[in-house]
């Protein structure tokens, strides 16, 4: 079907009323829970195919994270539901005020590759539970994961409410040429360019869950570990995760030991041959593998560094010595690369993070609490995380999403109901004891100086 018979379609749909109540909202809510139940061999089978990604992994990482959004959602849909009361001011009294969240009508969700089911149901769950129709896009690069969703979806999902549209760069351009009432993107920078100026055609309103490079501070405290807990973060999903760590930042004196410890943790979780781990990831496709190869060159090699490119297989890597002007350094890694970088201070590293475009999340890893509040007062991005990475994404109250360069707008939880929701206002005023004669012109000393005393 053309991309504005669907988007039509929809529209009736949603303009019938169908998807306003809270007993559909927390059917379809359901329904999406009962498909991960269901099909989880199914899903992860796609996501090993797609990405090398072990079951746990697939569970912890992308299932577990959705059906956490989900129960949350049904927890607390009918308090973020309920109208919101708002006090009025003594001059417009005798009135009621209140804000009212209705769903946005029919939305579209571009999800990308590396976490391909996660980043396309979890804003599902805000778009459903906001009583929104959506259209969803799964990234082509995933191929297996975007068929089994297009199959799935229709099964257990209210098939007039919620689509699958399959394909690449072209259906995302069909698609975006459509007036949707949101679009929600999840990828690279160059790609969410390229979504706002097709969103902005239509005034269409965004959010751009983008990436960048996520630092890692490593100042004082237990470095084995803040490397357990670095290594765990960046090689799941072999380094594909828009919160992976991208670099580390720390001192000189604690550099080596690091770079040790790091080794030890990848020793400890993958083996000493991590391509014989059934845990450990591959990546994506041949050309992001010869991307990461050809960065291997831009630092020293401290541990890893082996790979085979007809497998996809990419070891686990920590390099040093790396220029910072080099392109490990100036663009999103997005792979099993860690270069460490050395900074005198924690000073220092605040502000290396600074000068750079702001990241999706910034990690410390420090025991010390003046550091936690240096840190927090002084670094912008999208999110923090204090002696861990990347799973403050499973805490369904927090919102997550970018600010500047890695996105924009956020969600997860009650945040995800607010994306999809609009909150309209609503004044009430009985005719019944007309106080606003006294605004009413004309205007009179009296007039004048009773309005004057009274507002
Ligand atoms: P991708 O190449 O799969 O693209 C994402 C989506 O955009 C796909 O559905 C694709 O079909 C579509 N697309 C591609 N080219 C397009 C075009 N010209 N016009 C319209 N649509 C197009 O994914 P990617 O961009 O390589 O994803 C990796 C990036 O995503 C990294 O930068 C990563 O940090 C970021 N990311 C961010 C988050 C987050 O939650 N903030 C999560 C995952 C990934």
């Amino acid at each position: 079907m053309g991309a504005a018979r669907l988007l039509a379609g929809q529209r009736r749909y949603f303009a019938s009323g169908a998807t306003r109540s809270a007993a559909w909202r927390r059917d379809q809510l359901h329904a999406l829970l009962r498909l991960l139940g269901e099909r989880e061999e199914e899903v992860t089978g796609a996501l090993e195919q797609d990405l090398g990604k072990s079951g746990t992994e697939a569970f912890l990482s992308e299932i577990a994270v959705v059906r956490a959004e989900a129960d949350h959602a049904l927890r607390h849909l009918d308090r973020w539901m309920a109208p919101e009361r708002i006090a009025v001011p003594l001059g417009l009294r005798p009135a009621r005020a209140w804000t009212q969240a209705r769903p946005l009508g029919t939305v579209l969700i571009i999800g990308p590759w590396n976490y391909p089911l996660q980043l396309v149901l979890a804003p599902l769950v805000g778009a459903l539970a906001a009583g929104n129709t959506a259209v969803l896009k799964p990234s082509e690069l995933a191929g297996s994961t975007s068929r089994l969703l297009a199959r799935l979806v229709p099964l257990y999902l209210d098939p007039q409410a919620v689509a699958v549209v399959e394909g690449g760069v072209e259906a995302s351009t069909d698609l975006l040429a459509q007036p949707f009432d949101h679009v929600f993107y999840t990828g690279g920078e160059r790609v969410g360019k390229i979504v706002m100026k097709a969103a902005a055609e239509h005034l269409t309103p965004v959010t751009l869950e983008l990436g960048g490079k996520s630092p890692a501070v490593v100042v004082g405290g237990d470095v084995r570990a803040a490397a357990r807990r670095i290594a765990y973060g960046k090689f799941m999903n072999a380094g594909q995760t828009c919160v992976a760590p991208d670099y580390v930042l720390t001192t000189p004196d604690a550099a080596p030991v690091l770079a040790d410890a790091l080794a030890d943790a990848v020793r400890h979780f993958y083996g000493s041959d991590p391509r014989a781990s059934h845990d450990y990831g591959r990546i994506i496709n041949e050309q992001h593998f010869d991307r990461l190869v050809g960065l291997l060159t831009d630092g020293t090699v401290a541990s890893g560094g082996r790979y085979e490119r007809a497998e996809r297989y990419l070891e686990p890597t920590v390099l040093r010595d790396v220029d910072p002007g080099s392109t490990l350094m100036q663009e999103e890694i997005f792979g099993p690369l860690l270069p460490i970088v050395e900074v005198e201070d924690l000073d220092e590293a605040i502000g290396f993070i600074g000068a750079r475009p702001h990241p999706l999340a910034a990690y410390l890893f420090s025991d010390h609490e003046e550091h936690l509040r240096e840190f927090a007062g002084r670094v912008q991005a999208g999110g923090l995380a204090h002696n861990v990475c990347t799973i403050q994404l499973a805490v369904p109250g927090l919102p997550f999403g970018g600010v500047g360069a890695s996105g924009t707008g956020s969600y997860h939880g009650r945040r995800s109901f607010e994306t999809f929701s609009h909150q309209q206002p609503v004044f009430s005023k009985p005719t019944r004891l007309d106080t606003l004669r006294l605004a009413y012109p004309p205007f009179g000393p009296l007039k004048r100086k009773l309005l004057r005393r009274l507002l």
